[in-house]
């Protein structure tokens, strides 16, 4: 690619967080130029045709475990560009591969690999999502449960320390003994702690909340809800806020669906919009590697998981749903289609409002002057056509 080389998205429905605009969209070396009035385009720029379509930023996945039969619990950078590539082909552009609860030194070796895969990776990886071992037993969902204990500081300061930098999120269970110890370690780190694979109670999450606690992993899912339980000494038992209530309500908590139309009912989509708005909901593949993969039985955190009909599930245990494999311009899709949100606000869901819960919405996330080219065209019916990276088209499907 030339020096100074300009692209001009022309005549695009630009989707913004606020509104639909008519216009322009200029990139000049990769990154974001302005936005023009539509027909600006000058001898020498190159035009990209964009006439009744939908021109967004790139989508940013902070959850997601694998893509098109790779794993990202592995010690094999290969492995997660691979992965990361299949993403980036449905329009990921940014993304956190994130692993499972697994030895301590699995996990180490995970990152490790992801850390080294990053430069040479297209689709920019942003570091690595920790979604384990410190979760409630009983609500470990697809973990296994000889992997899932409590918090352990021998063990996660090391890695803290070592890998605190790359480490974007780290999902837990509040009501662990020693966990409010592991937010503040990491909160000092500047790694986002969230509730997930929990039942907390009310004032075992508002305690977390105060240790720094910011986030809440695939909202309802494998979470704890109502709970019927002594509220005085003296009496019967009445109704306390569990996990998701209190997420519901938090300002101070950001939260994550996974809306692929089989882990929640659109309706419940629609009530965490109302309760957090598309500023603090975001959209998460959560995907495990069968996602790309046509149906058939696949290996994910040491069980076998069949993949059909739309879902992964464990075959020893068939009503556990394990992960996604819809990748997060489905998501994208489901959100507008069927839960209603309005266009900008599933788009806002799926790109700055990842970026910002992990603190990289000053150069991901939506179309301003200044930030990486990363964007994306769809058609009216929200079909990907053009996938571009830092400025660099590297998926095209017309
Ligand atoms: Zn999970
Ligand atoms: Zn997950």
């Amino acid at each position: 690619m030339p020096e100074h080389h300009t692209i001009v998205f022309a005549e695009a429905t630009l989707v913004t967080p606020t509104r639909r605009v008519q216009a322009d969209l200029v990139v000049e070396d990769g990154r974001i130029a302005g936005i023009r009035r539509s027909g600006s385009a000058r001898a020498g720029e190159h035009v990209v045709e964009c006439r009744g379509l939908f021109v967004g930023p790139g989508l940013v996945d902070i959850h997601v475990h694998g893509g098109q039969g790779h794993d990202f619990v592995t010690a094999d950078p290969q492995e997660i560009i691979a992965g990361c590539e299949y993403h980036l082909s449905q329009g990921t552009t940014s993304i956190a591969p994130s692993g499972l609860s697994v030895p301590i030194d699995e996990m180490r070796t995970s990152i490790a690999a992801t850390r080294a895969a990053a430069p040479d990776c297209r689709a920019e990886i942003l570091g690595y999502h920790v979604e384990g071992m410190y979760l409630d037993q009983e609500y470990r969902g697809g973990h296994l449960a000889e992997y899932v204990r409590n918090p352990d500081p021998g063990e996660y300061l090391p890695l803290i320390t070592d890998h605190g930098d790359f480490i974007t999120e780290w999902t837990l269970a509040p009501e662990l003994p020693g966990a409010l110890d592991l937010i503040r370690a990491l909160r000092a780190a500047g790694i986002v702690a969230s509730v997930g694979h929990s039942q907390a109670t009310h004032e075992q999450m508002l305690a977390a909340i105060d240790a720094g606690l910011s986030h809440a992993t695939h909202l309802y899912c494998v979470m704890g809800s109502l709970r019927f339980e002594a509220l005085r000494a003296s009496t019967g038992r009445g109704y306390a806020p569990g996990v998701v209530e209190t997420v519901l309500m938090s300002q101070a908590v950001t939260t994550e669906v996974i809306c692929d139309g089989f882990h929640l009912h659109p309706a419940l989509i629609r009530f965490a919009l109302m309760c957090k708005g598309p500023h603090r909901l975001a959209l998460v593949s959560d995907a495990m590697k069968g996602v790309g993969l046509p149906a058939g039985e696949y290996f994910i955190g040491g069980q076998e998981c069949l993949v059909q009909g739309g879902i992964a599930i464990i075959r020893d245990r068939p009503e556990v749903i394990a992960s996604s494999v819809t990748p997060m311009i489905g998501m994208l899709r489901f959100t507008h289609e069927t839960v209603g949100a309005r266009l900008e606000d599933a788009w806002t869901m799926g790109s700055l409002t990842p970026a910002r819960i992990i603190g990289v919405d000053d150069r991901k996330g939506s179309l301003d002057e200044g930030k990486d080219a990363d964007v994306i065209l769809l058609d009216r019916d929200l079909n990907l056509l053009e996938v571009y990276a830092k400025g660099r088209r590297v998926a095209m499907y017309r």
